[in-house]
């Protein structure tokens, strides 16, 4: 098969060039520096609860925040292995996309009848985290600057001709100037930014301000459901009885047999530059402050910061076989390097500025690409997980979901194919890591040959298995 160069190979710069900006770079994660945190007492006796929540990320924060607004009387309790917003939910892009179905083409594929009804429903999720955010008074630096996605390959021109927003090369290039930037698209009104950690600890600090007994470093170890009446949630600290659980620990071992299988962690690597001074800025121009990505299988996203650092991240795409989380994951020199190099590629204007921060962390990945919500224990405990790198908005969604189900209401949500049908879970190892390593291989030669893709990504196509960014 031919390979090509890619435009970021094509344009790489010197290897010192390369070494000179990540010399001064930490492996620490910039949001969570910048983000004031207050800290919560972890639970020391048993309790009872109305509802508990397993898991201190957006996901589980939204479901406790909503739950005390659905009725204030509640009693919610949310328990956090660790810290709140220490995972995906505090060192991610950022991007809060309207998306419930990772775009149009994976939701139009999957659930061609109800895809209208997913975009409407994922457009009105965006329009009521921004109402909340304004609400609430939670702030996580908010900017409706939507996102533009550009092409650095002439195939992948083609590809955004049909779109309603197009840009050619000069006001692509009017926005953001990049010399590998060929073409583009805004979508303005279908994504938001974030500062991601600012969101988890203000959604925690709104929780506890309604009365939700919020407790991180309690790690639940094991549920007990009997037939009838409230379910145990065990810590090493004691036991918390409740009449309804919450399951939102994401990528991490769930607490449920059936979906262990549901999800692997895929690991996703991170830059952050030192803030850029004025006449660095305007080399660039980015006065609109969208979320950038471009249209790769293996893509890179990139966005400002309230102080006009610039974020750059994705590309590499890592799985390690054993499905395991782990902080020696996300050391990664080759990945870092790869990406500065490729950072350098897109802006050689900027060539001087250093990076500071570097991180990496696990994408909750499931085989729709789009997180699944289920019941179990007689419907006394409800799950939302797999949120394959896009939960940022579609977290808050999946807690409505969740939230309607625990208290046995039909809603136009829960009617909801997507919601009701489980995806296919992952193999077994080492299938599973064949078969994830295998896809990524692939994926990589089709960036190196025009956007080909070989008999083995047609055939997971074929299957509902393909993965097209
Ligand atoms: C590098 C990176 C970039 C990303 N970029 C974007 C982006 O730009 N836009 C976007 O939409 N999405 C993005 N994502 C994905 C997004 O961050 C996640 O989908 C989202 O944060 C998931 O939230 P969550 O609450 O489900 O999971 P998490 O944030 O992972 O939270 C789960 C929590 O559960 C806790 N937990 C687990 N097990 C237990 C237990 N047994 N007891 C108690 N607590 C437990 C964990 O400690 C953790 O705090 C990115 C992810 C990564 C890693």
């Amino acid at each position: 098969m031919p390979r090509r160069p890619t435009a970021y190979e094509r344009h790489a710069p010197a290897d010192a060039v390369v070494d000179a900006a990540l010399a001064g770079s930490r492996p620490a994660v910039f949001w969570l520096e910048d983000a004031p945190a207050a800290s919560y007492d972890p639970m020391t006796a048993s309790t009872s609860a109305d509802l508990v929540v397993v898991g201190g990320g957006y996901c589980g924060l939204w479901t406790a925040v909503l739950a005390k607004r659905r009725n204030p009387a509640t009693r919610v309790v949310l328990l956090e292995a660790a810290t709140v917003g220490w995972a995906a939910s505090g060192r991610n892009g950022g991007f809060c996309e309207a998306s419930l179905t990772h775009g149009e083409a994976n939701g139009r594929s999957r659930w061609p009848e109800e895809y209208d009804v997913l975009d409407r429903l994922g457009r009105e999720n965006l329009d009521a985290l921004e109402a909340d955010v304004r609400d609430l008074g939670i702030d996580c630096q908010l900017e409706r600057t939507g996102a533009l996605a550009v092409a650095v390959e002439p195939h992948q021109v083609d590809w955004l001709r049909e779109e309603e927003h197009f840009l050619d090369a000069a006001a692509v290039r009017a926005e953001i100037d990049s010399p590998l930037f060929l073409a583009g698209a805004w979508d303005r009104d279908g994504s938001a930014l974030v500062h991601p950690a600012r969101l988890a600890r203000e959604l925690a600090r709104v929780a506890a301000a309604l009365g939700v007994e919020v407790h991180e470093h309690t790690r639940v170890v094991g549920l007990d459901a009997p037939a009838r009446g409230p379910v145990a949630v065990r810590t090493p600290a004691g036991t918390v009885t409740a009449d309804r659980v919450a399951l939102a620990t994401n990528v991490f071992p769930s607490l449920l047999r059936r979906t262990r299988l549901m999800t692997v962690p895929v690991y996703d690597y991170v830059l952050m530059t030192e803030p850029l001074s004025a006449a660095q800025l305007a080399s660039i121009g980015w006065a609109g402050r969208q979320g950038l990505g471009d249209l790769a299988n293996q893509f890179h996203y990139s966005r400002l910061t309230a102080d006009d650092r610039v974020l750059w991240g994705g590309y590499d795409a890592v799985y390690h076989r054993g499905r395991r989380v782990r902080a020696s994951y996300e050391d990664r020199p080759e990945t870092f390097r790869r990406l500065a190099s490729h950072f350098l590629a897109a802006f050689p204007q900027l060539e001087g500025l250093s990076f500071t921060h570097r991180w990496a962390g696990a994408i909750d990945t499931s085989t729709q690409f789009v997180a699944f919500h289920g019941l179990a224990a007689r419907g006394r405990v409800a799950y939302a997980a797999g949120f394959t790198g896009l939960g940022v908005g579609a977290t808050r969604f999946a807690a409505e979901v969740m939230l309607d189900r625990l208290s046995g209401l039909e809603t136009e949500r829960t009617r909801l194919e997507m919601v009701r049908r489980a995806p296919l879970p992952f193999p077994p190892e080492p299938l599973a890591a064949l078969g994830i390593n295998a896809t990524r291989w692939s994926l990589d030669r089709a960036d190196h040959d025009e956007g080909r893709r070989n008999v083995f990504l047609k055939s997971l196509d074929a299957l509902g298995l393909g993965f097209d960014s």
